[in-house]
């Protein structure tokens, strides 16, 4: 093949790539199947391979790019990016619309167009000759910050328009938008982070911004970030001439554009719109403080000009409730599973959103001296959604010189130990392994799903065996007798039974759900599965040394010091020989020889729900064939099993080429 055929050839891979990637992405109607999809995505990183000096920026196989030195360029906008004048109710709404009209008398005839006013983070995209090479933040309005490469990630972002179709997009076109992260998103991603014992984020937007400036995108490659354009600032085409239009000619190029959005015939529909909406709006799959009304006529509304930084034709219609003042009346501390300690606000109670809220968090220690949040302050709370309560601000304003300053407790409030601050971490710890809340929190991950799974042994039974002072530690539920049980307040025989039952039934579980259960931060089911192959028993695993065990893969340096220092600790010493003296002793086979397997060699990652493995039947069945599971999608995963309701390993999967096995494509492989 000559050149020449094999450069059109790459260049109409790219543009099938991007059509179908819009297709599923933006539009969420895929046209061809992930495997044929793969197909194109593999032949063009052959292609690529082979002519490396043919890489554009803009391929579809660039969407992760490379770290960014130490911080981002600064970026001057075309055009001044606004804000908006925030209207509450119908009232302030009516006093806007009184005020324009004063000015133009042809607002009395004017049509709006109405859009979800999304609380992410505006970014502003530039395309030249329909290449996307700038994204910036908003930064002051003025000056913004670089942030192209992160933005690539971003799997509905065109990195070429038109996506579909011909048409010559403009020359240039600098369009607004708002970066974003759905409720689901956010619990998911959470969710993820908890397991692996990483921090969790405070709220969706918080999160949006901060996966935005990450100086590594393949960091914001992984946060499912989402995209929705709505404003032009610059285009050499003259772009159609109501907003409503715009939008649509917005989505004609491939932009993703909200589909909620509503055109209002006069003023009185759009307040009544807006109002309808605020009931709807905690259905909506993303965090949205309000509904933006525009003038629909943009000639209209550019003519009325600005007040300050805000133009005059368009309003931001707030919905009240979501933010709201009570007072601080106390900080109490939580104890952790690993005892690191966490702020809780008790609130005097509130209305918000029909949801009587008592407490809230406070995220960290750093947050409240950083908001200098005092006991006895008012405070600004704000539920959102599915969405734990969280403390905004304080007001000191309203101060009257009873708050208290809040100092972080010195003593764990469980069992008085003294806290401890790792030098580098945000957070406080209790580091007594004998402390009675960490003890409570220790044994619901020791009998969780993840760990040993011992059915029926929930947080309240945890609290009433701790309380009765049956059980000090893990090792001590092996050694609970039915007399102990049948004495605790709710425990007749059958549950008594029930639940011995099921601890004897854990004494089976292999060796990595014990090391899961021990319950060492940053140590999830991957990371306890590398360490069964690499140490076949607690024994040998107790006695590794930190270079022993940075030689097991995924475990860093921090890991490492996690685990020795785990081990080090006399309590959990003697929890180790008390599991040998009980019996519960499981030790892994070793390892056989797996050349001859037919996965052997290859990395899979699994995500979703698949149609009849459950997850660890999956893992369980690509070990058994050779292979090897891991958590998390890089470039050295061979493939990507996806199943329904997938999250945001399967976009981090595609952006990085990875093929992706449905689960019958995955027993084909392995036949
Ligand atoms: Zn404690």
């Amino acid at each position: 093949m000559t050149d020449d055929t094999l450069k059109q050839e790459l260049s109409a891979l790219r543009e099938q790539i991007n059509y179908h990637n819009y297709l599923y992405n933006t539009l969420d109607q895929p046209e061809i199947s992930d495997a044929a999809y793969d197909q194109l995505f593999n032949r063009l990183k052959q292609i690529e391979a082979q002519h490396p000096d043919w890489i554009t920026p803009d391929s579809p196989t660039q969407r992760v790019g490379a770290v960014i030195s130490d911080r981002f360029r600064k970026v001057v906008h075309p055009a001044p990016i606004f804000s908006l004048a925030n209207g509450f109710g119908a009232q302030e709404t009516r006093d806007w619309y009184q005020r324009i009209l004063r000015l133009d008398p042809r607002v009395a005839d004017a049509q709006y167009l109405l859009e979800p006013k999304l609380d992410g983070l505006s970014v502003i995209l530039t395309y030249e000759r329909g290449r996307f090479v700038l994204g910036a933040t908003r930064g002051d309005g003025t000056v913004g910050e670089d942030i192209t490469e992160n933005l690539r990630t971003l799997r509905t972002l065109p990195m070429r328009i038109p996506v579909r179709g011909d048409g010559l997009p403009p020359e240039r076109l600098v369009v607004r938008g708002e970066v974003f992260i759905t409720k689901a998103d956010f619990e998911r991603l959470n969710e993820d982070l908890e397991s692996q014992g990483e921090r969790t984020y405070l709220n969706p937007r918080n999160t949006a911004a901060g996966s935005l400036r990450q100086l590594d995108p393949a960091i914001t490659a992984r946060r499912p970030l989402r995209l929705y354009v709505y404003q032009v600032l610059e285009s050499s085409d003259t772009p159609p001439e109501t907003q409503a239009k715009l939008l649509n000619w917005l989505e004609g190029w491939g932009f993703p554009v909200n589909p909620k959005r509503w055109l209002a015939q006069n003023i009185d529909q759009a307040v009544q719109i807006c109002e309808d909406e605020g009931l709807n709006r905690h259905g909506w799959p993303y965090e949205a403080d309000g509904i933006v009304i525009k003038l629909n006529d943009l000639a209209l509304s550019r003519s009325l000009g600005f007040v300050g930084k805000d133009p005059r034709g368009a309003l931001a219609f707030k919905y009240p409730g979501q933010e709201v003042e009570t007072v601080l009346t106390e900080i109490r501390t939580n104890v952790g599973r690993t005892g690191v300690l966490t702020p809780l606000a008790i609130l005097q109670p509130v209305n918000i959103g029909g949801v009587i809220v008592k407490q809230a968090t406070l995220h960290n220690y750093d947050f409240i001296q950083d908001k200098d949040i005092r006991v006895g302050d008012h405070v600004l709370v704000k539920r959102a959604g599915e969405v734990i309560p969280y403390i905004l601000a304080s007001l000191p304003q309203k101060r009257d010189g009873s708050e208290v300053p809040y100092e972080v407790p010195a003593h764990c409030p469980s069992c008085g130990s003294e806290v401890e601050k790792v030098p580098g971490e945000v957070a406080y710890y209790c580091v007594n392994s004998a402390c009675p809340e960490q003890l409570s929190r220790n044994l619901e991950h020791f009998a969780s799903r993840s760990a040993m799974e011992i059915e029926g042994l929930g947080a309240q039974i945890v609290q009433q065996l701790v309380d009765a002072g049956l059980v000090h530690s893990a090792a001590d539920l092996y050694r609970l007798k039915a007399d102990d049980l049948l004495k605790l307040d709710k425990f007749g025989k059958k549950k008594t039974d029930n639940l011995l039952a099921a601890i004897e039934a854990s004494r089976l579980q292999p060796l990595e759900r014990l090391i899961i259960g021990l319950g060492i931060r940053s140590i999830g089911d991957v990371g306890a599965r590398k360490l069964t192959e690499h140490f076949r028993d607690l024994d040998a695993l107790s006695r590794a040394t930190h270079d022993e065990l940075q030689g097991v893969e995924g475990v860093g340096p921090n890991t490492a010091n996690e685990i020795v220092d785990w081990f080090a600790q006399a309590g959990n010493q003697q929890l180790i020989a008390d599991f040998r003296d009980l019996g519960i002793w499981p030790v892994a086979e070793a390892p056989q020889d797996k050349s001859n397997l037919p996965l052997n060699g290859l990395t899979f990652v699994i995500t979703g729900t698949l149609p009849t493995l459950s997850r660890s039947d999956a893992e369980a069945f690509i070990l058994s064939k050779g292979g090897s599971v891991t958590g998390s999608v890089s470039k050295k995963t061979s493939y990507l099993v996806l199943g329904a309701e997938a999250g945001s390993k399967f976009a981090k999967a595609q952006a990085l080429g990875i093929p992706i096995l449905d689960e019958a494509a995955l027993l084909e492989l392995a036949a």
